[in-house]
């Protein structure tokens, strides 16, 4: 095992209404009434206060227009942890936006957060939907990386495991991203800014580093809880023993909901699924969070995502 391979723990702290989006469903009153963030980002604080991990906030900028929202995350900017930019208003299917609605997602989003005092320099899209507006547009803004894109030729049978639990077929979105992403490095890497999937040759002036999700070996699922919380201490071991033998910097994704308890229907309001967490109490889901980043941090030196992108860009020169 090798302790020397950076790995980043990030959550996107989606509120219940964005979750609640993803699957079809109307907010209900879950933008202000959000146990998402009542609990679930309190629940990682915790989980990574008590295991000394350093990991990242990505917020969503409407989020921000609530007070006790706004309290919660100067609480995290205290606490050190990074806060990184998930646009203004969750939009799913970004790419479908034009370059003035992506260049609104992003600033507001930024703006959001400025004003708090913290200066995001990682942006993630939601759905993981990137192309290359978007990097061309963070270029712009400034920022240093971007983590938005799934190195997998998984989507289309994710975006048709997300239909299957949302029990429609949500059209009009481009989560998961493009199966060209398939053949996107898995490592961070400098990518062309009009081809986001291939690493840049040439010696362009504007550039940006972009570090994928982290993805399973073989099936190239998303390294996310719905993947882990179902494994026992020894698989999960296992798991990042193999990745870090691979020797590229991983990135472990979590998201508030990861740290909401769902003993009750919370997301879906009938049948819900008993896959991903959707049955998962806050207690049991606090033991597997606890052990995951225990392991995660066994396998890979866990690092901030900001200060190692702005060292590659460094040496880049
Ligand atoms: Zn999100």
């Amino acid at each position: 095992m090798s302790a020397a391979i950076p790995g980043f723990v990030q959550v996107d702290v989606d509120g219940l209404w964005a979750v609640r989006e993803c699957y079809g469903r109307a907010e209900n009153g879950t933008f202000t009434n959000d146990p998402c963030w009542t609990e679930g980002v309190a629940r990682l604080d915790d989980v990574f206060q008590r295991t000394g991990t350093e990991a990242a906030f990505f917020i969503v900028g409407r989020d921000m227009e609530l007070d006790a929202k706004r309290r919660a995350t100067r609480k995290l900017l205290h606490r050190g942890y990074e806060l990184g930019n998930h646009g203004y208003t969750h939009r799913l299917g970004l790419t479908l936006e034009t370059t003035g609605g992506i260049l609104r997602e992003i600033t507001q989003g930024h703006r959001a957060l400025a004003q708090l005092g913290a200066k995001p320099s990682g942006f993630r899209a939601p759905g993981y939907d990137v192309d290359s507006r978007v990097l061309k547009t963070l270029v712009r803004c400034g920022y240093d990386y971007d983590a938005s894109l799934l190195p997998t030729y998984a989507g289309p049978l994710l975006r048709a495991t997300q239909a299957l639990l949302a029990g429609k077929w949500i059209g009009r979105r481009r989560q998961y991203g493009r199966i060209s992403f398939g053949r996107a490095p898995r490592r961070p890497y400098i990518p062309r800014l009009y081809k986001v999937r291939k690493p840049r040759f040439e010696k362009e002036e504007k550039r940006i580093v972009e570090i994928p999700v982290g993805v399973t070996p073989v099936l190239k699922l998303p390294l996310t809880a719905s993947a882990l919380f179902p494994m026992s201490r020894d698989r999960v071991r296992d798991l990042f023993r193999k990745m870090s033998e691979q020797r590229r910097p991983v990135l472990l994704l979590l998201h508030a909901i990861d740290g909401t308890d769902c003993s009750r229907p919370i997301v879906f309001d009938s049948k819900r699924p008993r896959v991903a967490g959707f049955r998962m109490s806050g207690d049991a889901k606090e033991k597997q969070l606890r052990m995951i980043v225990e392991e995660f941090a066994g396998g890979f030196a866990v690092t901030r995502a900001d200060e190692f992108a702005r060292q590659m860009l460094a040496h880049e020169h």
